[in-house]
């Protein structure tokens, strides 16, 4: 029996065991980097890092690398082992302060977008201390942020640090005016993320090039049975599911990823992993960890971890739910309505700070979950819209309404509100009207943003998130600064805000058609794809948001667009191409040898009896050849798509001919398959079915 308590964080490099192995001042010293973002000194670094290399041996490690988040979405690393030769031709085991903090990765193949020259091809990692090293693959691990020699971010890392810091400064700054009188007072964002993912047997994937090059099945007939009764839901785990994942809860713990829930989703071989929240740079560091672990000990249990966000057409994809919120280190959550009035209004404050920043952001929060992976889920009646909007809950939006037009709240305490910090009415701490269709929804004491896809690093989201509410509350602290008197600039500040921004408000149903025709009307973005939501990132607000709070330059701005773009175009590509493959060698072939049978065994039923009827062979004949050429056509037409669009130079363009010409023909050319998928023989057709790999039906 596994006795959790006893495995938790054995892998991690904590506070514990830096408490317990560190000299108390070395230890003292990393405290106050880890708190307060103080630069280490290298004797220090020197210290540490010897601690931290014995403490990595006795756990088994040989080897270490600087662990970092590229652009790619995934994690890089590259091992060292700790050898050092002797001078008697011996070996020691050796690790200093310089190669704990810095590392130097030939990485001239990790996108830039332009932003690292040919000519200094290295980029550069650097210790990030507030996240904790950690053991895997008998490699002691460092978080890292990864950065060109000219200093710009070529990670994820750097500027969600950043984006932390802009919230942090901001947000204190309205706390003084409410009375904190803290030493040292900081924020930090909070996020736990909600994981869903897809499990299939490994023989049934290995037998999909689909599934293997682009991770979702680019072809396949819908089965006589989706997710319509909705029985997998919570449903009973299967033992080898639940043998997977206590293992993976397991291999987590270790990590010091607080793994917490675990059950099935929607869609049949769906499944949800969600972990207890924590600082937003360490959830994120965690989810990259979480996706990893997963489809590593999937492995183990015969399985394969889908993580695309659209794996199989007809029933439900996969999400990513970032559930947020704003903390004090004095342990205030700053969007938990509190007990006074007083808290009240700071509270009031903070929820108009978020909603300002969701209206006056929309694009950025669309730009940080746009992929060619989750724009298959957006709007498609299973996701939130592609539409940005906010769910209140009904309480907090009548106590809203009521502050925007001046009226008497009529909610459980009748008090006249008029944002009068005195006479704020005590709130309903715990809104459990829940809305699944929202995209940005209220929950009590946090929001959920639940556009993300499942194969999404956060960091994007987090970035945008954080900088946007950053930008709304330095507007309210550079106006309640110069205040003469703070109660009545707050209540009418509040109520500005509101009346401005209410249009991002809706608690009806996001996957209505009627919501997004509404949404036109009020004035929201409705960015379907992600070339239209990229177009946006380099709009001059955004450009000027970066630059305001220091999160990214220009140079990365402009890097990220490019990357993001072309990622979509490489993404469509691949797929097109594989399309092409499975088509002409798997799909093609495979009717014909159906239709021989159909004919060889007309001819010699016809040769035995003449007269009988042989309607079924003769219509499938005809269908499936029919289907055949019209395979054949599309096969071509796709073919050329791809061609043209490939000689297509500027990113933007080219990424919308990808979507218009050659996504369109693929999507043609499925059409074409499935239906000839749904009169094959089922021994004849070249690739496990839907039914195979979502129920295990031959
Ligand atoms: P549901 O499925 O109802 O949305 P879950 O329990 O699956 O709820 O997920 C809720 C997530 O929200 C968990 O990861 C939880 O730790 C996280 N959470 C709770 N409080 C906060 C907070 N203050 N900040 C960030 N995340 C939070
Ligand atoms: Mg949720």
């Amino acid at each position: 029996m596994v006795k959790v308590p006893e495995i938790f964080g054995t892998s991690v490099f904590n506070e514990q065991i830096m408490k317990s192995r560190l000299p108390k001042d070395t230890y003292k010293a990393m405290k106050k980097t880890i708190e307060e973002g103080l630069p280490l000194n290298i004797d220090v670094a020197n210290v540490v890092a010897a601690a931290m290399k014995d403490w990595a041996i006795e756990k088994g490690a040989t080897h270490f690398t600087h662990w970092f988040q590229p652009l790619t979405g995934v994690t890089a690393e590259k091992h060292d082992s700790f050898i050092s030769p002797t001078a008697e031709g011996g070996v020691i085991m050796e690790f200093s302060g310089k190669e704990l903090v810095r590392g130097e990765p030939d990485a001239s193949s990790f996108p830039s977008g332009g932003l690292r020259a040919t000519f200094e091809a290295r980029g550069y990692t650097a210790w990030d201390p507030t996240s904790f090293a950690f053991i895997k693959d008998d490699t002691l691990c460092i978080p890292t942020a990864f950065c060109s020699y000219s200093g710009d971010a070529l990670d994820k890392k750097t500027p969600l640090l950043r984006s932390m810091e802009a919230i942090s400064k901001q947000a204190v700054r309205i706390l003084r005016l409410f009375g904190h009188t803290a030493q040292p007072l900081t924020v930090k964002t909070t996020v736990g993320p909600e994981q869903e993912y897809f499990l299939i047997p490994v023989e049934l994937y290995n037998q999909r090039k689909d599934l293997i090059y682009t991770g979702r099945t680019l072809f396949g007939a819908k089965p006589p049975k989706g997710q319509e009764l909705e029985d997998h839901y919570f449903g009973a785990i299967k033992p080898r599911v639940s043998a997977y994942m206590k293992e993976l809860d397991e291999e987590l713990w270790k990590l010091g990823v607080l793994a917490k829930t675990k059950h099935n989703e929607v869609a049949p071989a769906q499944h949800e992993l969600a972990p207890i929240f924590t600082t937003t740079n360490l959830a994120t560091d965690h989810n990259q960890l979480t996706m990893e672990i997963m489809q590593k000990v999937a492995k183990k249990h015969g399985l394969v971890c889908l993580l695309h966000e659209k794996p199989f057409a007809g029933v439900n994809g996969s999400g990513k739910h970032n559930n947020w919120s704003i903390s004090t280190n004095t342990g205030i959550n700053l969007l938990e309505p509190g007990d006074t009035p007083a808290e009240n209004a700071q509270f009031l404050l903070f929820l108009a700070a978020v909603i300002k920043a969701v209206d006056d952001h929309q694009d950025l929060l669309r730009i940080s979950v746009a992929t060619a992976g989750n724009d298959h889920r957006l709007g498609a009646n299973e996701a939130p819209p592609a539409v940005v909007s906010m769910f209140l809950g009904d309480e907090l939006n009548e106590i809203i309404e009521s502050i925007a037009s001046g009226s008497e709240y009529a909610g459980k305490e009748k008090v006249q509100m008029e944002i009068g910090v005195d006479v704020l009415p005590k709130f309903p701490k715990d809104s459990t009207d829940r809305n699944r269709t929202s995209p940005f929804a209220f929950t009590g004491n946090k929001f959920e943003f639940r556009m993300l896809g499942s194969a999404n690093s956060i960091a994007c989201a987090n970035i945008m998130l954080n900088t946007a509410v950053a930008d709304a509350l330095c507007d309210f602290a550079d106006r309640l600064e110069k205040a003469s008197d703070f109660k009545t600039e707050l209540s009418a500040l509040i109520k500005e805000t509101i009346i401005a921004h209410k249009r991002i408000i809706f608690n009806g149903n996001g996957y209505d058609d009627a919501w997004i025709a509404e949404a036109e009307s009020r004035g929201l973005l409705n960015l379907k794809s992600t070339p239209e939501a990229m177009e946006k990132l380099l709009d001059q607000k955004n450009k000027d948001l970066m630059l305001k709070f220091g999160v990214m330059t220009l140079a990365e701005i402009q890097s990220r667009h490019e990357i993001l773009l072309d990622n979509y175009s490489k993404i469509i590509n691949i797929e097109a191409l594989t399309m092409i493959d499975m088509a002409r060698k798997d799909i093609l072939p495979a009717i014909t040898t159906y239709l021989k049978e159909l004919s060889d065994t007309a001819i010699s039923i016809k040769s035995v009896a003449p007269d009988l009827d042989l309607a079924f062979e003769t219509t499938t004949i005809a269908k499936l050849s029919k289907l055949q050429g019209s395979i054949a056509t599309k096969i071509d037409v796709l073919e050329e798509a791809v061609l043209e669009v490939k000689e297509i130079s500027e990113v933007l363009t080219q990424a919308c001919a990808y979507r218009d010409k050659v996504f369109a023909a693929m999507q043609d050319l499925r059409a074409a398959v499935d239906s000839a998928e749904a009169i094959t023989a089922a021994k004849y057709w070249p690739f496990p079915t839907y039914g195979e790999l979502l129920f295990g039906v031959k």
